[in-house]
């Protein structure tokens, strides 16, 4: 089989990956495009999402799947960027605040859904704020 993979984003890079492991031929073709979704985007994984955060769409089964795939491809290559860092979360109203505390206490979500604390004070903003774990 000879697998023609249009596009080497993360999609791209991550089936020629998985092709490769199973010995698979394959061929990208890639434009060069400076500015892709992958090329600008700040971090790959975010458990809860959105203005609404909601935990993603098979959470535990993609999370588990990255925990076991990027850091073979850490060891592989030599390289480092499965980093676990918390995300910073400005809670500004009323509603967020609400959905937070919802989050806080859902099975599916308690795990990421840090705990509240005051804006501080020498920043702008107002509100509480939070940690995604
Ligand atoms: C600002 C920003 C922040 C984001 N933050 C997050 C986040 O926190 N968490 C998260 O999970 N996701 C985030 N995303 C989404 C995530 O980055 C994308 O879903 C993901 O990078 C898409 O990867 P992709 O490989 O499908 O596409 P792309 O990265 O867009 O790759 C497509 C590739 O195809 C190539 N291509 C296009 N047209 C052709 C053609 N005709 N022929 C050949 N090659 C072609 C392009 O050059 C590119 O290399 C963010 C996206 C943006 C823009």
């Amino acid at each position: 089989m000879n697998v023609l993979i249009i596009g080497q984003g993360i999609a791209g890079s991550c089936l020629a990956w998985e092709l490769k492991r199973r010995g698979a031929d394959f061929t990208i073709a890639d434009r060069p495009i400076a500015e892709t979704a992958s090329r600008v985007a700040a971090g790959l994984v975010n458990p809860l999402t959105g203005r609404a955060f909601r935990p993603g769409w098979r959470q535990e089964e993609c999370l588990s799947a990255a925990e076991a795939f990027y850091p073979e491809t850490e060891r592989e290559l030599g390289g480092s960027w499965w980093q676990k860092t918390p995300i910073f979360r400005e809670l500004e109203t009323e509603d967020q605040l609400e959905v937070w505390q919802e989050r806080q206490t859902a099975p599916e979500s308690c795990a990421y859904a840090g705990p509240l604390f005051p804006w501080p004070e020498h920043w702008e903003g107002r509100g509480k704020a939070a940690y995604t774990r």
